[in-house]
């Protein structure tokens, strides 16, 4: 494992900081038109020293919820950006490649397969529909014990995610939260709200040794890290030390974005390393 303290660069004091950003996406995901080679240039003109790639490989329509896996499509454009990008890398940054499984429960078959198609560094585990209901993104919110139900479900079928074994990180828990907050709705996917379910579901991840992600989105539209605080401080308490970060950027202006402040929050919860993931195998980075 390389010395990620001592190496010369950007520091704090004395000490290099090993800088990375582990949620990234670029045009081989539907909802980005950013080329690859343009999002790591922008990540690494953001301060990054590592990005790795997880665009998006999802089970289910968006905007039904009906289960239609693209993973061959994807999986070309995914091979033929990677091919490109290393046969000219840019310089100063390293990149790593992943994927951000989408629903893994509704077609374990399908999910099995795109996690096992390619050598990935990490595999992100996402939840962004419930069974046969369209993404969060796009669902019309009419009440706040409409949003409730949808958390409950929401975190059941995390928990269900949990049986499969084709990802290493959990990405983005409580993503509900910033679609209902920016429809006006309150409620939200906190330790507080949601204790025993949350406890179950990061207890089993624990003993299954895979991560939980960081992912800083939320900041960017004035909302929290996502899973907010109240979860990672949960989340040290029962033992757990597996996290990655990510700023889940579709866009170059966002490549990296509140990684540092991602750094300084677990740092103020007491965790000391984040996990930088190669071959999908967590390296311990200092914080
Ligand atoms: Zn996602
Ligand atoms: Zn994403």
């Amino acid at each position: 494992m390389p010395d990620y303290t001592t190496r010369t660069g950007r520091g704090q004091g004395d000490v290099f900081l090993f800088t990375f950003d582990q949620h990234i996406h670029c045009d081989c995901s539907p909802d980005s038109s950013a080329p690859m080679r343009v999002m790591t240039e922008a990540a690494r003109d953001h301060g990054m020293d590592m990005i790795l790639f997880t665009d998006h490989v999802d089970m289910c329509d968006a905007k039904t919820g009906s289960v239609a896996p693209y993973w061959p499509d994807c999986e070309e454009k995914m091979t033929r950006s990677r091919a490109e990008l290393l046969a000219d890398p840019p310089m100063g940054i390293e990149v790593r490649f992943g994927i951000e499984l989408g629903e893994i429960h509704h077609c374990p078959e399908r999910a099995e397969e795109a996690a096992s198609g390619y050598e990935w560094d990490m595999v992100l585990g996402s939840l962004h529909n419930l069974r046969g209901t369209m993404d969060f993104y796009y669902y019309p919110y009419s009440s706040e014990a409409e949003c409730r139900e949808l958390n409950r479900r929401y975190l059941a079928e995390l928990l269900e995610m949990t049986e499969y074994s084709c990802f290493d990180v959990m990405a983005h828990i409580g993503y509900t939260s910033r679609y209902m907050m920016r429809r006006g709705f309150s409620e939200r996917v906190t330790a507080e709200l949601w204790h025993d379910e949350l406890e179950a579901l990061l207890r089993r991840l624990i003993e299954q040794g895979r991560g939980i992600e960081v992912n800083t989105s939320g900041i960017r539209q004035g909302g929290t890290f996502y899973p907010e605080e109240s979860i990672l401080r949960l989340y040290r308490e029962l033992g757990g030390e597996i996290v990655s970060v990510g700023s889940d950027a579709h866009m170059p202006s966002d490549a990296g974005a509140g990684i540092r402040e991602a750094r300084e929050m677990l740092r103020s919860l007491g965790f000391r390393y984040a996990a930088a993931y190669r071959r999908r195998k967590p390296e311990f980075i200092p914080l």
